[in-house]
């Protein structure tokens, strides 16, 4: 019972200034393993809360440890945990939900009301030294996998959820709005997934290089304007009005845009999440039978995530433009929150 630091980025008398603290190493319970931490990304929800403190009704009313996209080292096992060994490489699942609801036992535990999920107010995150976990939401990493690839399952789980909603299947021509790591994610679960042509949107021109470097077959730069025009320019590119959208801004011209864009009978998927009124062409997708999907994390994604990466159908290590040392993590948290030097996945080692 000793070292380590811990970061508690979150104040309630002071949002936004983060600060290091010392807590005990936590002791994992018969089902759970304690984990020395390796890599903690950061994600836009982990900027919210220790920006803003809340994203829509999750508000942080205590002191929180930030950090949900992790990977780790097995350092010591519960009683009954069977799967997993001290020195084992993992990646963290990081919602554990109840397992008893409805949802839960219909296979559609992400949708758990009683899910405990990482940093997600009020429960801690990652971001520490040590951390315990749920040993069935751990998945063991080939030792060619790295523990940052590990990491960055977390948000490529949301892209496979994404386009397993989507229904993208061989010869899919697929639309990505918005290219940030959620969109680039995406963009690469869907081309994984035999997608035939992809076009990705962002209002930002460096993203979309990112896009083009990752495959994207076109890019298409949102400058405003008219949407419909937008969308003639999209088939046009595509030669044809893509079947598959995903929504990756959370923007509302560009859910706008999703619909008016999709051929009739296609599917938009919305992953963005922005204002949480938007005005929208309804009639419009009601009428061609555009249909509109949420989606919420992911569920069951993540052995498929690590599938695609260990067999080298996806190569997600462009993501990550920054690195920087838990004892960094004010100036990580700064890198992610301006996207300064074309920051997209900003890495945090915890070793
Ligand atoms: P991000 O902010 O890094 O990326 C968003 C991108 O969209 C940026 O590159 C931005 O320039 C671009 N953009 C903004 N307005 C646009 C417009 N009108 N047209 C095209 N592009 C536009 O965020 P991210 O980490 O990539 O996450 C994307 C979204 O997904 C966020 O809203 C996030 O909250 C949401 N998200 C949802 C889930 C879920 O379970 N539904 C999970 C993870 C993230
Ligand atoms: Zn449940």
């Amino acid at each position: 019972m000793q070292e380590y630091g811990l970061f508690r980025p979150i104040d309630s008398q002071a949002l936004g200034s983060g600060e290091k603290e010392n807590r005990p190493i936590p002791e994992p319970g018969p089902n759970e393993v304690l984990l020395h931490m390796s890599c903690v990304g950061i994600c836009g929800s982990d900027v919210s809360y220790l920006k803003r403190g809340a994203i829509g009704d999750f508000i942080v009313k205590a002191p929180m440890v930030l950090g949900h996209e992790s990977s780790g080292v097995v350092a010591k096992c519960g009683s009954n945990v069977k799967n997993l060994k001290p020195g084992d490489r993992v990646a963290i699942e990081p919602g554990v939900p109840c397992r008893m609801c409805n949802f839960c036992k219909s296979g559609k535990y992400n949708l758990c009301p009683d899910v405990v999920f990482c940093a997600t107010p009020p429960y801690d995150g990652s971001l520490c030294r040590y951390y315990k976990h749920a040993a069935d939401f751990c998945f063991k990493l080939p030792d060619h996998v790295s523990l940052e690839e590990g990491a960055i399952l977390e948000p490529l789980s949301v892209g496979v959820h994404a386009c397993r909603r989507a229904g993208v299947t061989m010869g899919s021509n697929v639309l990505v709005l918005g290219a940030g790591p959620i969109g680039l994610v995406s963009l690469l679960t869907a081309k994984a997934m035999g997608a035939s042509q992809i076009c990705v949107t962002d209002i930002a021109e460096n993203r979309l290089h990112v896009a083009k470097s990752m495959g994207a077959d076109h890019t298409v730069l949102v400058k405003g304007g008219n949407l419909e025009a937008l969308a003639e320019e999209i088939k046009k590119l595509m030669g044809d009005m893509p079947d598959v959208t995903i929504e990756c801004s959370g923007a509302e011209s560009s859910i706008h845009l999703g619909i008016v864009a999709t051929k009739s009978g296609g599917v938009l998927v919305l992953v963005g999440l922005g204002p949480s009124e938007v005005k929208v062409p309804i009639v419009n997708a009601a009428t061609r039978e555009v249909d509109i999907r949420g989606i919420f994390r992911y569920v069951n994604c993540y052995p498929l995530a690590l599938d695609m990466i260990a067999s080298g159908k996806i190569n997600v290590k462009p993501l990550i433009t920054h690195r920087f040392k838990l004892e960094e993590s004010i100036k990580a948290f700064e890198t992610a929150a301006t996207g300064s030097g074309g920051a997209i996945k900003v890495m945090i080692s915890c070793e």
